[in-house]
């Protein structure tokens, strides 16, 4: 199976690459746009979101809208590719992690996936049936395994396939948004 997942993933991080610095830059912008006006971000107290790596969908702009009204969190990288995640309160507070991606410090409370309410969740592709490729670390496969949230993948609308490789261990998404719209599964 990883030989599947390698091809499939580098075959849809090739179509997010071919996209432009601006076209991404729009296309993210009108997901956040589109994010802050779902139900299921309105409803959700406790909210895990990201900082993007280098391509992408950024949803950084979040951090300045709602991290007044939400209690956000991102993940730090673990050991053994666990995560944990952690209260950020503006993104001045975040230092450079793992592969340079932005994180919560060490010192930023530490919040129990089973109290997110929603995971905003970046993927390599996402197929119509909600099964996740992610980067192949499964750093989310580990660290959603028993989290009761909602579980949102984000990516552009080139990441969005008709059917994506999963194993047993893959935890599979209950919605997929991109600027193109929601799909729920
Ligand atoms: P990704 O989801 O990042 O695309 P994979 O699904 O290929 O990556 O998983 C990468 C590796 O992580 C696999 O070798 C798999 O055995 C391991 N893995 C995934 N989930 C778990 C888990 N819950 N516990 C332990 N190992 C896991
Ligand atoms: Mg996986």
């Amino acid at each position: 199976m990883p030989d599947v997942k390698l091809a499939v993933r580098n075959d849809v991080l090739g179509k997010r690459r071919a996209l432009s610095t601006e076209s991404r830059k729009q296309k993210s912008q009108a997901i956040v746009d589109s994010l802050i006006e779902l139900s299921l971000f309105k409803d959700a107290m406790t909210i895990a979101t990201y900082l993007p790596l280098t391509s992408e969908v950024d949803l950084s702009r979040l951090l300045r809208l709602a991290h007044r009204s939400k209690c956000l969190v991102a993940p730090r990288t673990l050991p053994n590719f666990e995560m944990s995640f952690n209260r950020v309160t503006s993104i001045d507070t975040l230092e450079a992690g793992f592969g340079g991606v932005q994180q919560p410090t060490k010192a930023a409370d530490l919040v129990s996936p089973c109290a997110i309410d929603l995971f905003l969740v970046p993927l390599a592709a996402c197929d119509r049936q909600g099964n996740r490729l992610g980067f192949g670390k499964g750093y989310y496969d580990r660290a959603l395994a028993d989290a009761p949230g909602y579980k949102l993948g984000i990516g552009f609308h080139c990441q969005l396939l008709e059917h994506v490789p999963f194993d047993a261990y893959d935890v599979p998404m209950n919605g997929f948004l991109s600027e193109e719209g929601l799909i729920q599964f």
